[in-house]
């Protein structure tokens, strides 16, 4: 098999071959034919997050190079292994990466994808930055129905990443106003889940004109440049005191402030993107204007299942996705660190 590795952190990938390996057990080996990239693919090639004050949380641990990336991954089944059941060569399936232990406390409450001894797939494992990747089990194996293939990868992390984050805000915004700050890959899916999910007036924050524009195509009720000094102001006379919740797709030190400065009294603000940064918030203002501020990791398997549900219904209208030869990884993880691109690309071998 062919995969596109990291070599060495920060360096262009290389291209390398090895045998394609033999599923065994419970396994199952699909053929990639579309692996999203994601932000967090930057952070985790380049080996670290940026943590604010000049701090970094070294992300290489445990991981030998070389390296597959990749856990947007939708291919098809070619082979299982003996006690593998429920599937059959030839399968269409979205693979969900975010794989725990399986038997700890933590994956035994449903919350596998925040096991403390985590596998995730393309993070502590072979991911899909190649023409093969072996799965643990069929468990983790999604019916994406006839949704495009460069899309359907992209419901594993940004999808359900953003599906979960707004579980954790449905309620609080309900019949009232959600801003989603960032209209990047994850915040444009939450923007259109959004739609679907909560009954809200929704409000997106961006610097760029294009993503805002991008937001205001796919469904916003409203767009705000959040670089704008007057932009505040415009939210909290938009909503009458301000947001119900916020969720921060970006995770930068500006974009936390945002979202927290718009916040109305017992508004919650969650936070999902990973740029970097600080947050910092006078202590007094979490009880004067009792606020929550949650933080939200990717999603669990219950929560995968329910959106793969919608998806397949028809009900989670598409993100724009760019489709790219494999080959163009190292570009395309450039481009995603310059902000260069426009809801997901996908690569395919
Ligand atoms: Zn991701
Ligand atoms: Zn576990």
């Amino acid at each position: 098999m062919k995969s596109h590795q990291v070599v060495e952190y920060g360096k262009p990938l290389a291209a390398t071959e090895s045998p394609t390996p033999e599923p065994k057990g419970a396994e199952v080996l699909v053929r990639v034919a579309a692996c999203g990239v994601c932000h967090s693919d930057v952070h985790l090639w380049e080996g670290h997050f940026d943590l604010g004050g000049g701090n970094r949380l070294d992300v290489t641990r445990g991981r030998a190079l070389p390296f597959t990336f990749g856990h947007e991954i939708v291919g098809e089944v070619v082979s299982a292994g003996p006690e593998a059941t429920g599937v059959s060569a030839g399968d269409r399936r979205v693979v969900y990466p975010w794989i725990g232990c399986g038997h700890c406390a933590v994956c035994e409450s449903g919350e596998e994808h925040l096991c403390p001894a985590s596998q995730a797939l393309g993070v502590g494992r072979a991911g899909g930055y190649a023409d093969h990747v072996l799965v643990p089990h069929a468990r983790y194996l999604f019916d994406a129905g006839d949704v495009p293939i460069a899309l359907a990868g992209t419901y594993a992390c940004s999808g359900v990443t953003a599906f979960s984050a707004l579980q954790k805000v449905r309620r609080r915004a309900h019949g009232r106003h959600l801003l989603v700050i960032g209209a990047g890959g994850v915040g444009m899916a939450g923007l259109v889940i959004a739609r679907e999910i909560v009954d809200a007036e929704i409000w997106v924050a961006d610097i760029d004109p294009d993503k805002r524009e991008a937001a205001r195509v796919a469904g916003a009720d409203h767009v705000v440049d959040s670089s704008d000094a007057d932009a505040r102001k415009a939210v909290m006379a938009g909503t009458a005191g301000g947001v119900a919740a916020a969720v921060d797709f970006v995770g930068a030190e500006s974009s936390s402030a945002f979202g927290w400065n718009t916040l109305a009294r017992g508004g919650k603000l969650v936070i999902v993107g990973l740029f970097g940064g600080t947050f910092q918030a006078p202590l007094p203002l979490f009880p004067i204007k009792a606020v929550t501020v949650q933080g939200s990791y990717v999603g669990s398997p219950a929560e995968m299942t329910e959106l793969m549900a919608l998806v397949r219904a028809g009900r989670i209208p598409p993100i724009p996705v760019e489709a790219r030869p494999m080959a163009e990884l190292t570009r395309t993880l450039e481009d995603l660190r310059e902000g260069r691109i426009v809801g997901r690309v996908a690569v395919q071998p």
